[in-house]
């Protein structure tokens, strides 16, 4: 029986009880998505939330036969899975040919691929901080996952890359011309655009991609794979309409703002979602209370517990600031001090969840130190606290200096937490400011710095005192849907118009 849930729009859709089907009205497109990471097989960071997360979306929308191919790092869990072993072959290198070994495996449906071979299996790590490595490990996965499709002969209609590390399998198809692939068409996905594989270079020449002639590229450019892949590729996309448009710009571009300029009508944006099973107040079990929309009144309990359990004095007329977030100069951490000192004289209180950059972290913890009344700071990675700060904090600072699309603004609105973040990328697209819209879920600050942080923190806290509007906000975001369902339906209407366009220029 198909276990998919089968769902169509403007589409006749017949089952049958084998578990074939077939559409009546539209073609069903394949596509191939690539990329580094993938959960459950191995996440490092938000790609693998993206890659374990669309594929499967835009699979049980029934009508876009996607499967998705991943290295097989020695990180993952080789017992976890059921694995048949598929097709080995060499991917040639200029010290001799390299084997690789591809394996399949079904995940509730999903067909997912993963290709092995010395360059990914030989350091343990997923990234390691040595751009030959990774450049060599992921220069071969690329160009191994052609070869499969040749191997396995099921070609798509959209070759699917996401970030510097699949790029190079969009560069070596335009480079090599080769018919079979001239009507698949290629999409490249960028997730964060300063990584652009810097370092790379000399791996890919290795595996004879050159670098390209294509002076539209500044020439430090021309042998990155990422700026080779979105050279190449028929579509960009990004994580957020904004960061589509902010990339084009010197403060966002990574130097490559004039390049892009000059594809600007090839590059889109589409939000990421966020998984609404985990992410569910009313289901999640490491919370004290569960509550949803109906009862948001119960979310209180949650609040108490959480000012208990790190020693803050529980007083519900006290707004709680929350922080979860990676400790680095991208998401903005270091305009904190200044900003809650400029406010020091307002009632609040805070907890702050982090890690990363050991300059700031000790930057955030020495807040609890010059605030021991009122701030509490934990740097690690904590899954659990990270679900108690969303369900019990009254508003989530995110003052990030660019943000692709972000998360954790989508999280903190399910829950009912009041975003707080910096006009920038997916937090403008995902936020309604409180002064801009009848139908705000949060705040919004236009300048990175502390002073405009304090000032929207501050208006934040007057909105507070009004109880009833402070709910409003809150279950205006709690009712948004961020699921991944909305970008794959998206994500769809994409495949389409790049693979019409494809086919349209080649019977040209
Ligand atoms: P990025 O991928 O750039 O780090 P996102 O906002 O896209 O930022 O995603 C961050 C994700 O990581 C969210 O799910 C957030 O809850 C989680 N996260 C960040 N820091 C921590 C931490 N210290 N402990 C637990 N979860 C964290």
């Amino acid at each position: 029986m198909i276990s998919r849930n089968i769902y169509s729009e403007n589409l006749t859709i017949d089952v049958y009880a084998q578990g074939h089907w077939k559409s009546s009205a539209m073609k069903q497109i394949k596509v191939l998505f690539l990329a580094a990471e993938a959960e459950p097989f191995v996440k490092i960071g938000g790609l693998g939330d993206v890659a374990g997360s669309l594929p499967r979306a835009l699979y049980v929308l029934g009508d876009v036969d996607i499967r998705l191919v991943i290295p097989f790092h020695s990180a993952i869990q080789r017992q976890a899975y059921s694995l048949r072993p598929l097709v080995t072959f060499n991917i040639s290198h200029n010290e001799g040919p390299i084997r690789a070994e591809t394996f399949a495996t079904d995940l509730n449906g999903l067909q997912v691929y993963l290709i092995s071979g010395d360059p990914i299996q030989n350091d343990g790590t997923v990234y390691s901080s040595d751009a030959g490595v990774d450049g060599k490990k992921f220069t071969f996965f690329s160009l191994a996952v052609l070869e499969l499709i040749r191997a396995i002969n099921w070609l798509p209609d959209v070759l699917h890359a996401n970030d510097w590390h699949t790029a190079p399998a969009i560069y070596a198809l335009s480079l090599h011309n080769d018919p079979l692939y001239s009507k698949t068409a290629t999409l490249v996905g960028i997730h964060n655009l300063p990584y652009l594989g810097e370092g790379a270079g000399s791996a890919l020449q290795a595996f004879g991609l050159p670098p390209t002639e294509e002076s539209t590229l500044p020439q430090w450019a021309q042998d990155l794979p990422l700026a080779l892949g979105i050279l190449s590729a028929d579509h960009i996309v990004t994580v957020s309409p904004s960061y589509a448009r902010e990339i084009l710009t010197p403060d966002f571009g990574s130097g490559l703002e004039n390049f892009l300029k000059t594809r600007t009508e090839k590059i889109s944006g589409i939000l990421n979602g966020i998984d609404t099973e985990t992410w569910n107040p009313a289901t999640d079990s490491t919370l004290v209370r569960n509550y949803s929309l109906e009862n948001i009144s119960a979310r209180q309990v949650n609040k108490q517990a959480l000012l208990d359990e790190f020693g803050l004095h529980p007083d519900p007329e006290i707004p709680l600031l929350g922080l979860v977030s990676r400790l680095e100069p991208q998401k903005g951490v270091d305009l904190i001090p200044n900003a809650l000192r400029a406010i020091a004289d307002q009632p609040w209180q805070a907890i702050f969840l982090g890690t990363g950059n050991p300059d700031l972290e000790d930057t955030v913890s020495q807040l609890e130190t010059e605030f021991p009344s009122r701030i509490r700071v934990a740097i690690r990675y904590d899954e659990v606290l990270s679900h108690h700060i969303y369900a019990s904090a009254d508003a989530l600072i995110i003052p990030s200096r660019y943000e692709p699309c972000g998360l954790t603004q989508m999280i903190a609105m399910r829950y009912g937490c009041v975003p707080i973040a910096h006009a920038t990328g997916g937090l403008r697209d995902t936020i309604m400011d409180y002064e801009q819209s009848q139908k705000s879920t949060g705040f919004l600050f236009g300048d990175a710095t502390s002073h405009d942080l304090s000032g929207t923190i501050l208006r934040a806290l007057r909105v507070f005192a009004d109880q009833d509007d402070w709910l409003g906000l809150q279950l205006r975001g709690m009712s948004r849907d961020f699921s991944w369902r909305r970008s794959a339906v998206k994500y769809r209407k994409l495949y389409r118009t790049i693979t019409s366009a494809r086919e349209e220029s080649k019977t040209r």
